[in-house]
């Protein structure tokens, strides 16, 4: 009996997301060792030497159940925001919070309106509701269109996301044009501001997202402890919002979604300042650097406030960078296949991926 039938049908349209290829895949497939990842915006010093102390230490109590408030993480959150303890819904993720604004916002009929490309998961989990993305091209500069969003929003939406720095893009809004864009919309609509990269962003100009939290009830800015803190691995993000809007997605929630040695890790990362510091200053060269370089080399890329660089090498440099050990993310899957996104290494490997990419340019002109 199959069951094609009965599934949802739009549960049987999703595409699955497709996540960065592992090191270990590529050196199987190649027969080949010491391949590097910079494809999935991880922290390449790795995780807080004293998040990986408290997960050690957490390890003697894996056989109870998290506390499902959090209240560890809570207290240290709203210490570093300024927010009440009831402005704060933690996932395991912020993957987990897109799912539970769209579990709670989203059915069929509804739309969210959201950039493209953006991240993948926003048509992934709209779509997963049976709701109806509504996606708007970025600009000219790869830039959110704003105004285009703004003219989208209409009767059916619901929710609207905009991820600030982009990814895949790198590209940001400033306060100027963010303000405009969320004093214009409709007080019933969700406004979700997805800051996962926050912490990079250098602009003097970067938008106050919190500020809005506090003065527009429907706010929710999600950020996350896996890109600054070298946490992926572990999954814990967190949405910030009012207290009515954080109190529906605390009924969507599942009581141990964040386990105990994510919440035990992510509390000790908050406190390690030295390993912040150091991620965001070594990633602001490297990314000075390659924009460097890369234009040496003729190769266009786009301003970046976050942990990785948009650039745009040609067609085939993913399969062929693979060949030389080295992964970064494809973007054909967004109707880019000329470019490419490159995570910010260690200064080390960022000086490979400059190599290897002269070797692909120099045997183009061959
Ligand atoms: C990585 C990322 C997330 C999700 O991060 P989690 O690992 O699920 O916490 C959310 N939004 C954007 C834009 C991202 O790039």
């Amino acid at each position: 009996m199959s069951l094609a039938h009965r599934v949802k049908p739009w549960i049987a349209a999703l595409e699955p997301y497709k996540p960065g290829k592992p090191i270990e895949e590529l050196e199987r497939e190649f027969g080949i060792s010491g391949a590097i990842k910079l494809a999935s915006n991880e922290n390449p010093l790795g995780p807080s030497p004293r998040a990986i102390e408290a997960v050690r230490r957490a390890l003697d109590d894996v056989h109870r159940y998290p506390d499902a408030a959090s209240f560890a993480l809570r207290s240290k959150l709203v210490e570093k925001l300024g927010v009440a303890p009831d402005q704060l819904v933690f996932g395991c993720g912020a993957d987990e919070i897109l799912e539970l604004v769209a579990k709670a916002f989203l059915g069929p009929g509804d739309e969210a309106v959201f950039a493209w490309p953006s991240f993948a998961m926003y048509p992934i989990v709209t779509k997963g509701m049976g709701a109806t993305p509504v996606a708007i091209p970025l600009d000219a500069a790869l830039v959110h269109d704003l105004d285009a969003m703004a003219a989208a929003v209409g009767e059916r939406t619901r929710v609207v996301m905009v991820c600030n720095p982009n990814n895949p893009t790198g590209t940001s809004v400033g306060a100027a044009a963010f303000d405009r864009f969320a004093a214009s919309l409709p007080d019933d609509v969700l406004l979700l501001i997805d800051e996962a990269y926050v912490d990079f962003a250098r602009r003097p100009d970067f938008p106050d997202s919190l500020g809005w939290v506090a003065r527009r009830p429907g706010t929710l800015v999600v950020r996350t402890f896996s890109k600054i803190a070298g946490l992926a691995g572990l999954r814990v993000g967190f949405g910030i919002g009012d207290a009515e809007l954080i109190g529906y997605l605390e009924r969507a929630r599942h009581p141990f979604n964040v386990n105990l040695l994510a919440e035990a890790a992510a509390v000790a990362a908050l406190d390690d300042h030295d390993h912040l510091d150091r991620t965001v200053r070594q990633n602001a060269a490297g990314i000075d650097f390659l924009r460097r370089e890369l234009a040496a080399l003729g190769i266009e890329t786009w301003p970046s406030e976050a942990n990785f660089l948009l650039a745009k090498p040609g067609p085939g440099t993913y399969e062929r960078l693979l060949r030389e050990g080295i992964i970064v993310r494809p973007l054909g899957g967004f109707g880019m296949p000329d470019h490419v996104r490159i995570t910010i290494g260690l200064p080390e490997e960022n000086e490979r991926l400059v190599k290897a990419l002269r070797r692909l340019v120099e045997e183009e002109r061959r």
